[in-house]
């Protein structure tokens, strides 16, 4: 249960449920029921009951603060019929908290050591909102505060164990395998075999940004068992989708490239014109990006071009901007004049306006790589259904992809 106003009004987006039913499901316990509530007291005390009622477990977050929009506890209290009482060891650490940060302690914070009778604190190791642990007779609630990181690091410390514990005995492992170049459908036909319904691992597919990831979930009796079964699917979706594959988990397009650079201990500058910068500072994102990351130049003007990667005022009349002839001298001017083993140029058509259908539509851009052996060029065609930050985003992945193919050798899909 995520409860707030910001969240039902939808200025923010309700992540912290998202988190915790998957650390519910991979401890082996099922989710019934997600359920979001504003700040009143009655619709909080309501859905706990329900709760309490229907599950064995009820976590809530949010709502844990000082202000007097934060309901949660009066929402527990009213819900298993207790009055609120200061919490001597809620307040203790309440001021612990403030003495080792040397801060002078609100007196609107002294709200938050206020506790449903007969529940348990939950320490929090990153902030003042104690959590709140409530053990009933048939079923448990745990409410814990809105900050994800606050709340994450409480579930882990706290709570994890014994939910796990209560739950089935069998452990959930999730593992994720992410890809580049291939649509979703494309992926999702090479692996469909392992994608029909009620196989465990359970293996599905989703999209974002461009990236298509493989989810694969398994549960066994035993961490070491789920583990096993899971390998062997992430190692056959691997195995077939071959080279599209860039990294495990959270990595993204720029962990792998920084991976083979280094290995490689090759360089790289960058040369953009329609990422305006997103493509070296993706290259940059990754600690350590110092052993590879030479330089980048941000050429949006025609003489920029000229002046500073050396592309013929010519070439610029003759193909416009927009080319693979200027993408390529881009590339080969920005490799010369950074003296690196590698460079990346873009040029193209952000949008929304600008294009000239249909020769030069939104979303065209040509992507360079140049190295010791040449230029190579790629033309996309992003499509004009894409929002700006989308098309400058995807033009800079589809760079960095090249990259990594090329350092892999360019291996075939
Ligand atoms: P605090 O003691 O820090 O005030 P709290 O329990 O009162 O904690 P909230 O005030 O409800 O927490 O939320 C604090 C912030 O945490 C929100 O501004 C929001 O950015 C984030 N947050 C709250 N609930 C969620 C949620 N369900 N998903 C993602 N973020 C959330
Ligand atoms: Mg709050």
């Amino acid at each position: 249960m995520a409860i707030g106003d910001e969240l039902v009004t939808g200025q923010t987006v309700d992540t912290n449920s998202a988190w915790l039913a998957e650390q519910v499901r991979v401890r082996g316990a099922r989710v019934r029921r997600l359920v979001v509530v504003g700040d009143d007291v009655e619709q909080i005390a309501g859905v706990f009951r329900q709760g309490l009622d229907q599950a064995d477990w009820v976590i809530a977050t949010g709502g844990l603060g000082p202000t007097a929009d934060d309901l949660t506890r009066a929402g527990i209290a009213r819900a298993i019929g207790v009055k609120l009482e200061e919490s001597r060891e809620a307040l203790g650490r309440i001021e612990a908290f403030f003495e080792r940060w040397q801060r002078p302690m609100p007196a609107g914070n002294r709200l938050q050591a206020l506790l449903p009778g007969s529940c348990a604190v939950v320490p929090n190791p990153r902030g003042t909102a104690p959590g709140v642990w409530y053990r009933g007779p048939r079923s448990q609630l745990v409410a814990l505060p809105g900050v994800p990181g606050e709340m994450k690091a409480m579930f882990a410390d706290s709570v994890a164990a014994s939910l796990g514990a209560a739950a089935s005995g069998r452990v959930g492992v999730v593992r994720r395998v992410n890809t580049f170049g291939l649509p979703e459908a494309v992926v999702g036909e090479a692996i469909a075999d392992l994608m029909v319904r009620a196989r465990n691992p359970a293996v599905g597919t989703t999209a974002s940004g461009g990236v298509i990831s493989i989810r694969v979930v398994g549960a066994a009796d035993s961490a070491a068992e789920a583990e096993a079964l899971v390998a062997a699917d992430v190692a056959e979706v691997r195995q077939r989708l071959g080279s599209v594959v860039f990294g495990d988990g959270d990595e993204a397009l720029e962990h792998a490239v920084a991976r083979l650079l280094m290995a490689a201990g090759k360089t790289v500058a960058t040369a953009e014109s329609c990422t305006g910068g997103l493509l070296a500072k993706t290259l940059t994102d990754v600690p350590g990006s110092s052993a590879y990351f030479i330089q980048g130049y941000i050429t949006y003007s025609n003489r920029a071009k000229t002046a500073l990667l050396g592309v013929p005022a010519d070439l610029l009349e003759l193909h416009g901007a927009v080319s693979g002839e200027v993408a390529e001298a881009m590339a080969r001017g920005c490799r010369a004049a950074a003296g690196t083993d590698f460079a990346l140029a873009t040029t193209g058509i952000a949008g929304p306006d600008g294009g000239r259908p249909p020769e030069r539509p939104v979303g065209l851009v040509y992507v360079a790589l140049a190295d010791a052996a040449g230029v190579r060029v790629e033309r996309l065609l992003l499509g004009a259904h894409l929002s700006r930050a989308e098309i400058r985003d995807r033009a800079a992945k589809v760079a960095r992809n090249m990259l990594r193919l090329s350092l892999l050798g360019w291996p075939a899909a």
